[in-house]
């Protein structure tokens, strides 16, 4: 069916000031000003009380947090014993808690206008063998587009690492596992809803045998790599300690430094590594939120992006952001970088490329992100009915700059997944009573 989105308020792509036109799961038309659809179509929405962008897309996120947000043992705590803490509070994490979190996380995030997530699960206590399967069969059922990334760690307390004992794995279950999921559940297609992509912890936290197997296997599958980089100067610091050498030379030996990578964070990058990151084509998925809670420092953007690097928004996990809501990372991002380097150096506009099309590059992706004909038809559509909104001149800044918050309405592949500010096929109040009581167990 051919349903034309027409006369939005305003709209965050080329000649389309009279709307588009989607038809299955792809745009097919963009409407300049004074023109009508080119083809007939059967069904028009009223768009002219909407902001209207394309889907955004969060590149760096942990779902399973979502149960330990704002929890006391991590209060006070620098990022490295924050993490050992916290560790010891997942580690209690069963299938069905984490069904429930990652359901409750990609609601919290579609309701804020995201249509793809990448979720980094890594935390693989004994009982959590599926948990790959359990997001894929999560997103799914909801019909929101993910990146699942089969995360690792695999260096704990008794190989001298950081980590706790309960929740590693040894190297030959990791890749194992890394395999079967890719091929149960990796769809490498135009337009695929599921892919898979893996993700050891960082390359401090696992044995240098999966960094390179890890590139080995998704070269094979042409799936991404992905994992945490030097977030803090900890990092920095235990990574000398530890293997004598920086994360990117660790990166770099492993295999890792190519275009199918991207990272999270990379806060503390020296000149020389933002140069070979960009000559490689690494993305960095810049978690603002999360680098402000912990007062790590401020991603080099500007550098990066002027190395050629791909700049994507991650909203990072949910227990030290602690929401994982899509827009107001955009802000985060915006606010944090001219922290650094001062109001005229990026836009709102930039914040909302970051959002879409950067991190639709972090994650290898050139068929979402963006609103023109042949994308996908996944689309955020915001109202400015709110007092925070009123008197705004810009109507597209002005998600950015007066802080929206939630969408009014979601296309994820051309299905409505967000109607009059809810979720479709969600009972909403009662997935926050589970969730709330999952909780309980965390406390
Ligand atoms: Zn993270």
């Amino acid at each position: 069916m051919r349903l034309w989105i027409k006369d939005p308020l305003a709209i965050l792509a080329p000649d389309a000031d009279r709307g588009i036109v989607v038809d299955g799961s792809k745009i097919v038309e963009c409407v300049p000003r004074g023109l009508t659809p080119a083809q007939p179509w059967e069904a028009t929405f009223d768009a002219s009380r909407h902001v209207v962008l394309p889907g955004l897309i969060n590149a760096h996120h942990h779902f399973y947090q979502t149960l330990t947000r704002a929890h006391p043992a991590g209060f006070g705590q620098e990022l490295l014993p924050w993490l050992a803490a916290m560790e010891r509070v997942w580690d209690r994490m069963t299938p069905d808690a984490l069904r429930i979190a990652v359901r409750l996380a990609l609601v919290e995030l579609l309701l804020s206008g995201c249509t793809t997530a990448a979720d980094h699960h890594n935390i693989f206590p004994p009982e959590l063998g599926r948990a790959i399967d359990i997001e894929v069969e999560e997103a799914t059922k909801l019909g929101m587009r993910m990146t699942v990334t089969r995360g690792s760690m695999g260096i704990s307390e008794k190989d001298g690492g950081l980590q706790p004992d309960s929740i590693v794995q040894d190297s030959d279950s990791i890749l194992e596992d890394s395999e079967r999921v890719l091929k149960r559940f990796h769809d490498r297609k135009p337009g695929a809803m599921i892919r898979i992509a893996l993700a050891p912890c960082s390359p401090l936290a696992v044995p240098q045998r999966v960094m390179k197997e890890s590139a080995k296997l998704a070269e094979r599958h042409d799936a991404r790599l992905h994992c945490h980089l030097c977030q803090s100067v900890d990092e920095d610091a235990y990574a000398m300690q530890a293997f004598g050498k920086r994360s990117v030379d660790l990166l770099e030996e492993s295999g890792w430094l190519a275009s199918r990578s991207w990272v999270a964070h990379g806060v503390h990058f020296n000149d020389d590594e933002i140069i070979r990151l960009g000559l490689a084509g690494v993305g960095v998925a810049h978690c603002a939120a999360a680098d402000m809670a912990f007062g790590v420092g401020v991603c080099p953007a500007r550098e990066l992006e002027a190395a050629g690097v791909a700049i994507g928004l991650g909203v990072d996990g949910s227990a030290s952001n602690d929401s994982s809501n899509m827009i107001e990372a955009a802000r985060h991002a915006l606010m944090l970088q001219r922290m650094r380097y001062g109001h005229a150096a990026f836009s709102p506009y930039d914040a909302l490329r970051w959002a879409t099309e950067g991190s639709a590059r972090c994650l290898g992706r050139d068929d979402i992100g963006f609103i023109a004909p042949g994308f996908e038809a996944d689309l955020a559509l915001y109202k400015l009915d709110e007092p925070r909104f009123s008197g705004a001149q810009d109507p597209i800044a002005a998600l950015v700059l007066c802080g929206a918050h939630r969408a009014d309405r979601v296309i994820v592949a051309g299905r409505w997944r967000v109607v009059d500010g809810m979720p479709e096929n969600v009972d909403l109040d009662a997935l926050i009573a589970r969730h709330k009581a999952a909780a309980r167990a965390f406390g």
